[in-house]
């Protein structure tokens, strides 16, 4: 008998405002601890939350970009729970009514299917501070300069049927929250965090108990994390046990999840309305204001560069990923005015350069700009492909512009054709045996054989020989 996995998904996006949510602290990260936090963050007494406009704003072109129904209204509401990093003792957060209501992301998945997963809500929180239990010599230190850090929690349906398909909504809105620019999507520095409700259940009858699995911060721990759980529900249900519901927690060294709280230890959080703060009513000018500077979406741009530059659906997904990736495919097409090879050497020369050296985009070292021109004078036949990527890892050393490699090397393409007859000629001199058989060949054959001559020519001339022009003339003199 089989088990379907339901997966739900709760996403912590940090919006990218330059100050927190309710105090006009600074959210760079990296400071020296405490440096960042005021009285507002502190949670002295006789200070009042002012709300941030800008995260408002992000919040709404959220909406927009999931498709999503507005909350006209909505209410921030206190979460009491008592925690070292939570001075105030309660975290302000939205409940019954969240600035943002049901929308919903399309996944394209790996085998060419589409699937739908609705988001149910996102609201607007503030963030705790962090307990730092390393070097206090049995104590534990308390940071709060994360304290009131802005937050978009994103819930979904649980529509997820399994872990890939989890990971594929987790990098759409990714991918969305970047795209827009409210999040800078960065999870090494927690910028973006994922908690997984995970059950199982015989196809077709009722959801399954959920465990809860928190704060995941990469896809890959996100997938196996999931993978897990399911396991591990699935074993516990077949031997008669049943599933409790709790908090768990990933262990990635050990790759294993570990309760962390049940249920009935869980806090009752005692919502209510914050009586500092008004509700929040959007107004059509707000609104407009918002999205007046919404960038194309992932999925429209994914399909425009099928439709204007002739990709296929893959090249066009990978392209996509990330807005700068995809800026950078725009500009290299816009210098060598080729889409199809543009498309090539970035999922194939950058893309594999970039990896190696576990750089982003926006970090390579050769811009747009620089492997346009080195693009553009294997249009203009100067150089082969063959060079140019020779030439391409000299421009990732730093040794300077394509046209200056080139140059200092040598590398032009030999297009003299009296040059290149003579190195032809020497290579069927040098061949007796394989011109004969050549000549003794069918069409067809030939067609296979002429590819030796072709290879020893352009050995002979360092790669430089023109391959066009040694294939006409290596066909004449055969
Ligand atoms: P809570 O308020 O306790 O966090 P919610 O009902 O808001 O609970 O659900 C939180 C998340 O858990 C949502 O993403 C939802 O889709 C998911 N979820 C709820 N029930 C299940 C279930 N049985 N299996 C998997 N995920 C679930
Ligand atoms: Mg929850």
């Amino acid at each position: 008998m089989n088990w379907e996995t339901v997966i739900g998904l709760e996403i912590h996006a940090q919006l990218a405002t330059k100050s927190k949510i309710f105090s006009g602290a600074s959210t760079a990260f990296g400071a020296a601890p405490n440096t960042q936090a005021c009285a507002v963050d502190l949670g002295l007494p006789g200070v009042l939350p002012v709300l941030n406009r800008g995260a408002v704003l992000m919040a709404i072109k959220f909406a927009a970009a999931i498709d999503a129904e507005l909350g006209r209204r909505s209410v921030f509401a206190r979460k009491n729970y008592f925690y070292p990093d939570l001075p105030k003792g309660y975290q302000i957060s939205q409940f019954e009514l969240p600035i943002v209501g049901r929308g919903r992301v399309e996944l394209l998945l790996e085998n060419g299917d589409t699937r739908t997963i609705g988001v149910t809500r996102a609201h607007l929180e503030e963030d705790a501070g962090k307990s730092l239990h390393q070097d206090f010599h049995g104590m534990t230190g308390v940071d709060l300069n994360r304290a009131g850090t802005p937050l978009l929690e994103i819930v979904s349906e649980p529509d997820m049927r399994s872990a890939r398909e989890a990971v594929a909504y987790a990098r759409k809105i990714h991918q969305i929250v970047q795209y827009i620019g409210i999040c800078d999507g960065n999870m090494q520095e927690g910028s973006f965090r994922v908690d997984a409700n995970v059950s199982v259940r015989r196809p077709g009858e009722e959801l399954g108990t959920r465990t809860e699995l928190k704060n995941i911060n990469s896809f890959r721990f996100l997938e196996r994390a999931i993978n897990f759980e399911v396991e591990r529900q699935i074993e516990l249900l077949e031997s008669g046990g049943r599933v409790v519901q709790e908090t768990r927690l990933y262990d990635a060294d050990r790759d294993e999840t570990r309760s962390m709280r049940t249920k009935e230890e869980a806090n009752d959080y005692r919502y209510f309305p914050d009586p500092d703060l008004l509700p929040v009513e959007l107004d059509d000018a707000l609104i407009a204001e918002a999205t007046a500077d919404m960038p194309e979406l992932p999925d429209a741009r994914r399909q425009r560069f099928c439709d204007q530059y002739g990709l296929g659906a893959a090249d066009a997904q990978q392209l996509t990923a990330s807005r700068a990736l995809a800026d950078y495919y725009e500009q290299l097409v816009a210098v060598c005015g080729e889409a199809k090879m543009a498309a090539n050497w970035i999922v194939g020369e950058l893309s594999g350069a970039l990896n190696r050296e576990g750089l982003a985009i926006e970090q390579s070292p050769v811009d747009a700009g620089a492997l346009g021109g080195l693009l553009q004078r294997v249009v203009d036949n100067t150089i082969s492909g063959k060079i140019a990527k020779q030439v391409f890892e000299a421009m990732w050393q730093g040794e300077g512009t394509a046209d200056a490699i080139i140059e200092a090397r040598g590398l032009k393409q030999i297009t003299d054709s009296g040059a290149i007859e003579r190195i032809v000629d020497q290579v069927l001199a040098d061949n007796p045996e394989q011109v004969a058989n050549y000549r003794a060949a069918d069409e067809k054959k030939r067609a296979k054989m002429i590819g030796f001559f072709v290879g020893q020519v352009m050995k002979a001339s360092k790669g430089k020989a023109n391959p066009q022009q040694v294939n006409q003339l290596l066909r004449g003199k055969l």
